[in-house]
C-alpha cells in the first residue's frame, strides 16, 4: 500500500502544526509510523490521500454511528445550508433537538448546548459547584473528561498514550480538590464518602469507561456511586459524551438501570459536527444563567448545522432495532476476532455494547480493572494495528482506545474485517 501523499502531508504539517496534528491521538505515537491523511469518507469506509480505501473502525471516535455521510445527515445539512449558518439567536431545531434528547434520556429533563465534549463536561462541574456550593469533586483512573484543567488527573486514551496523565501547564491549585478514585473500586467510593461526603460537589464518571479501551462497570458500582451521592447531597455526573447514543439509546444509564443527577453528551449528538450538551434534573439546571447564578455560554452554541445534523442522526437512531442490530453487528465482530486469535494461539479478549468494543491482548478473559488495560500486551496490538492496517482495516491508533462500528457495517464488512485478522493474528508472533 502506498502512501506517499500522507507522508508528504505529515512532513508539511509538522512544520506548521505542533506535532501534525490538532489532536495528540492521531500521531501514531503508540503504534509507530506516521499518520494517515483522509480525504472521503462513503458508509462504512474511508479514503485516504493516496486513495486507499479501509474498513472504519473509529467513526471520527464516536459520532458517526450511521457512518460516512449517511443520506438524511447530508440532506438535513444541505436544507440548512440554505436557510442559513447561524444566527447567534434562538432556532426552532434547538427547541427540536432539546425535547428529543429529553425523550431518548429520561433523566435529562432540561438539557444545554454547547460546541465540544469539555465544555459540556466543564460546564457541568461548575454547576454541580454552584448548585452544591461544594468545591471539591471525585473522578476515577483511567476516565477522560476532555482536557478541562481540574480533570487531567489520571485521565485516559490520549493521556495514557502520551504517558503524560497529568499535564504541566495545569496550576496545582487546579487538581487539588480533586480526588481520584480506581474504577469498579466500590470500597474506594464508599471510604471516601464516608470521609468528606458532605464536602464533594459531584462525582463524575464514565458509566462505560471508553477512554482506556472499554470498560464495563461490575455489578453494584454505578449503584454505589448513586447510593454515596443520594445520602450526601453530591451529585451524580454520568459522562456520556462517549456512549450516550452509541451503546444504547439510552445510553449506559438505561443499560444499567442508573439514574444521573446530570449527563454530559457530545459526539453521536452533532451528527459529526461539533457539538456538546449538558442536562439533567430541572431544579440543577435551573441554576444556570440566565435564570440562575452560574455562568455558561456559547457564541456558536446550538449552532443550526450542527443540530441539523444531529437531530436527522437522532431520528434514525430512534427506530425500532436500531441498537439491536448494531450489537448484534458488533457480537459477530468480537466472536469471530477471538476465535481467530485463538487458532493463532494469541491470548485475546473483547468487551463489547452497542456500537462499540474494545479489544485486549491478555490471557485474562474478563477486563474490568484500569491495571489489566495496562498489563495488556502493547507489542502485539502494535504489530496486529500495522498488519490491519496493511490490509485495509482502519482501527484506532492505541490499545487505550475503543473501537467503534457503524449501521453501515455490514455482513461483507465484518467478514472482510475478519479475513485481515486471521493472518494478521498469525503476523503477531
Ligand atoms: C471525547 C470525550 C470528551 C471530550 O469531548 P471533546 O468534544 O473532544 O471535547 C469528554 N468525555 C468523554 C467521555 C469523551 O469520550
Amino acid at each position: 500500500m502506498k502512501h506517499d501523499n500522507s507522508r508528504n502531508l505529515y512532513d508539511l504539517a509538522l512544520q506548521l502544526i505542533p506535532g501534525g496534528v490538532n489532536s495528540p491521538v492521531r500521531a501514531f505515537k503508540a503504534v509507530g509510523g506516521d499518520p494517515l491523511f483522509f480525504k472521503a469518507g462513503q458508509d462504512a469506509y474511508l479514503i485516504d490521500s493516496d486513495d486507499n480505501r479501509y474498513i472504519d473502525y473509529v467513526g471520527a471516535w464516536g459520532p458517526l454511528i450511521l457512518g460516512h455521510r449517511h443520506e438524511k445527515v447530508i440532506a438535513a445539512l444541505s436544507a440548512q445550508l440554505q436557510e442559513g449558518i447561524g444566527f447567534g439567536a434562538s432556532t426552532e431545531a434547538e427547541v427540536n433537538i432539546a425535547r428529543k434528547i429529553t425523550e431518548l434520556v429520561p433523566s435529562i429533563e432540561k438539557v444545554r448546548l454547547v460546541t465540544s465534549g469539555t465544555e459540556a463536561t466543564m460546564s457541568a462541574i461548575r454547576l454541580a459547584r454552584g448548585f452544591t456550593k461544594r468545591d471539591k469533586i471525585v473522578k476515577f483512573e483511567g476516565c477522560y473528561h476532555g482536557h478541562v484543567d481540574g480533570l487531567l488527573v489520571k485521565a485516559g486514551s490520549g493521556a495514557l498514550t502520551l504517558g503524560e496523565p497529568d499535564s504541566p501547564g495545569v496550576p496545582k491549585a487546579y487538581t487539588k480538590l480533586t480526588h481520584v478514585l480506581s474504577y469498579n473500586d466500590i470500597d474506594g467510593v464508599k471510604k471516601i464518602f464516608a470521609e468528606q461526603g458532605d464536602d464533594i460537589a459531584c462525582v463524575i464518571i464514565e458509566p462505560i469507561a471508553g477512554n482506556m479501551n472499554f470498560v464495563p462497570p461490575l455489578p453494584g458500582f454505578l449503584e454505589t456511586l448513586r447510593e454515596c451521592c443520594d445520602r450526601h447531597g453530591s451529585v451524580l455526573i454520568f459522562d456520556e459524551v462517549m456512549t450516550g447514543f452509541r451503546v444504547a439509546k439510552g445510553g449506559a444509564q438505561s443499560v444499567y438501570g442508573v439514574k444521573p443527577d446530570l449527563t454530559t453528551l457530545g459526539k453521536v449528538i452533532g451528527g459529526g459536527l461539533p457539538v456538546g450538551a449538558f442536562g439533567g434534573r430541572a431544579d440543577i439546571m435551573d441554576h444556570i444563567a440566565p435564570i440562575g447564578p452560574v455562568y455558561q455560554a456559547g457564541t456558536l452554541a446550538g449552532s443550526p448545522l450542527a443540530t441539523a445534523a444531529g437531530l436527522a442522526m437522532l431520528e434514525v437512531i430512534s427506530e425500532d432495532g436500531f441498537y439491536e442490530n448494531l450489537h448484534a453487528t458488533v457480537c459477530k465482530l468480537t466472536d469471530g476476532l477471538k476465535q481467530r486469535a485463538a487458532a493463532a494461539g494469541i491470548p485475546f479478549s473483547t468487551n463489547q455494547q452497542g456500537g462499540m468494543f474494545g479489544l485486549f491482548f491478555s490471557e485474562e478473559p474478563e477486563i474490568r480493572r484500569f491495571e489489566q488495560v495496562m498489563a495488556c500486551n502493547s507489542e502485539h496490538f502494535q504489530s496486529f494495528f500495522h498488519a490491519m492496517l496493511d490490509r485495509g482495516v482502519y482501527l484506532a491508533p492505541s490499545s487505550f482506545e475503543a473501537g467503534f462500528i457503524s449501521a453501515a457495517h455490514g455482513e461483507a464488512e465484518i467478514q472482510t474485517t475478519l479475513d485481515a485478522a486471521e493472518s494478521a493474528f498469525q503476523a503477531i508472533n
